[in-house]
């Protein structure tokens, strides 16, 4: 059984590595291309976009994949909505692989906001220190407060910075601790943080930092993704595969 994962998550990179060695399938993955020096990936990737859901279909069809599965982040709405529309096009089973979205608990102080430009007015008037969480593609919009002390934490370097008289930067790749992320908002006297909803252990330190902090969180909601056949774990995945295995053994037979 031939598949194609689409990748970028921690998730895609498990699944992956679960199953090299098994022989039934052959795994290949896509990468976005969004960052520079990639996690090292234990499959053949290939790097860069389709061509909407049409040029998506055609590769399936081009390299006789057999099973897309979508492993994508959560908040990679227009990939997700290409895999639903690519494997309807070209007739091919699609599974999900959806990371459940962190729940609020006793404590937590979270402002949920449905844009970027929602998350800048949410900060409010008057001057803060911000933790900036987000892709660098996504932090423009807070351009618009440039009264605000911005630290700013990204993969690759925020390119061109922040034109705001006062932001710096870290560039790392988590997974990040609640004690690492609890030291690094005391040190710089952060008073709020912005994140996304990306769910998963890799990046929740700064959730339940903000937590014993009594930080406020504002949060960007999920973007909507389409409704497919999914799991919400590597396991569920592995399970769901050995399934349709089963069903297309049977009816080779
Ligand atoms: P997107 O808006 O869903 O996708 C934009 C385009 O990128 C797609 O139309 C597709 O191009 C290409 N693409 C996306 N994922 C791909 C994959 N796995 N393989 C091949 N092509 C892919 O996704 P995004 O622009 O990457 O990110 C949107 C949000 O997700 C941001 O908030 C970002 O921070 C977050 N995020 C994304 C990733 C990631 O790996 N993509 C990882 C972490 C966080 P074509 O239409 O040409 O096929």
């Amino acid at each position: 059984m031939k598949l194609l994962i689409l990748g970028g998550t921690a998730e895609a990179r498990q699944l992956a590595a679960a199953l090299v060695g098994r022989s039934e399938f052959s795994v290949a993955l896509s990468l976005a291309g969004r960052t520079a020096e990639p996690a090292p990936q234990p499959v053949p990737a290939r790097r860069g976009g389709f061509g909407g859901a049409e040029g998506l279909a055609r590769y399936l069809r081009d390299e006789h994949i057999d099973v897309l599965i979508d492993a994508t982040h959560p908040y990679a709405a227009v990939i997700s909505t290409n895999a639903a529309d690519a494997a309807r096009l070209s007739g091919i089973k699609l599974l999900g692989l959806r990371r459940p979205p962190w729940e609020k608990v006793a404590g937590d102080s979270w402002i949920e906001v449905d844009s970027l430009e929602d998350a800048v007015r949410a900060i409010g008037e008057a001057p803060l220190r911000v933790f900036l969480t987000l892709g660098r593609k996504e932090l423009r919009p807070f351009e618009a407060a440039p009264q605000h002390v911005y630290l700013v934490r990204s993969v690759d370097p925020a390119e061109p910075p922040l034109a705001v008289p006062h932001a710096q930067y870290i560039t790392a790749r988590g997974p990040f601790s609640e004690a690492d992320d609890r030291a690094l908002l005391e040190s710089r006297r952060i008073d709020v943080i912005i994140a996304k909803n990306s769910g998963g252990e890799a990046t929740y330190g700064k959730i339940a930092a903000a937590r014993s902090l009594h930080l406020p969180v504002i949060i960007l909601k999920r973007p909507a993704l389409p409704e497919v056949d999914s799991v919400a774990t590597v396991g569920g995945a592995l399970a769901w595969l050995d399934h349709a295995l089963t069903l297309s053994t049977a009816r080779g037979v």
